[in-house]
Parts: C-alpha cells; sequence; structure tokens
C-alpha cells in the first residue's frame, strides 16, 4: 500500500510538467489566436454580411471595434482549449494523490506540498518522509 513518492521523484515530476505544460499551454494559444486576430481583421476590413449589417447599427468608425467584439468568443477559444490541454497532460504525466485522485501540481503550490508533505485537499501524507 506504502507507495508514497519521494521529494525527489515529485520535484522532477513538476519540473517535467512545468515544461511541457508551458510548451503545450502557448504552443496551442499563441498560433490559434494569432489566426483569430487574422480572421477577425479580414472580416473588419473586407465588405460581406456582417460588416453590411453592422454598418446598419454602428457608426462607420466603430464597425471595427464591434466585429472585434463579436469575434470576442473567438479570441477566447485558444485558452480555454489550452486550460483543456493542460488538464490532459496533468491526467497524463501529473501527480495525483493515491487516496483521493487530486492534482499535486495543477492549482497547488508544489513547494508548499514538499514542505506539508500532504494532500492539499484530502490532508493525507503524499510524499515519504525517509527520503
Ligand atoms: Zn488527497
Amino acid at each position: 500500500m506504502d507507495s508514497e513518492m519521494t521529494v525527489g521523484e515529485y520535484r522532477a515530476s513538476v519540473r517535467r510538467f512545468g515544461v511541457l505544460g508551458i510548451t503545450l499551454f502557448f504552443g496551442i494559444s499563441i498560433p490559434l489566436m494569432g489566426l483569430g486576430l487574422f480572421g477577425a481583421h479580414s472580416t473588419a476590413q473586407s465588405h460581406n454580411w456582417l460588416t453590411k449589417f453592422l454598418a446598419s447599427w454602428v457608426r462607420p468608425d466603430l464597425l471595427r471595434p464591434a466585429v472585434f467584439l463579436i469575434f470576442l468568443p473567438v479570441l477566447c477559444a485558444p485558452f480555454i482549449l489550452s486550460t483543456w490541454a493542460l488538464h490532459w497532460l496533468d491526467r497524463r504525466i501529473g501527480c495525483r494523490c493515491e487516496h483521493c485522485g487530486c492534482s499535486l501540481i495543477l492549482r497547488c503550490d508544489p513547494k508548499l506540498i514538499i514542505l506539508e508533505e500532504h494532500c492539499p485537499k484530502c490532508g493525507m501524507s503524499v510524499i515519504d518522509l525517509a527520503t
């Protein structure tokens, strides 16, 4: 039953997750955000059904901000997708409490876990004290 990880194993896992997580998060969000901005810019610049519709509702100088406002969900989607990818990565290579399944990397402070050596959610010991 006693399969607690050592401090060294936990630190290595946090470091590996940090490098891969940052790469994954920005590798997904930055290109997709750029694509969304390009789409919004192209739509605002061209004459299409959306700009024709908006031209009858807003002043001409507010047409571009109105198009970007409509594109807001598209511009936010990369960050939602990146956050989902981080949770996916956490399930694949992250550390979890063997008692309650709570992530020991996402939404918690690894330094505090190393210091206190127990799960922040259930309070059970997760790091082997002998090492
Ligand atoms: Zn726990």
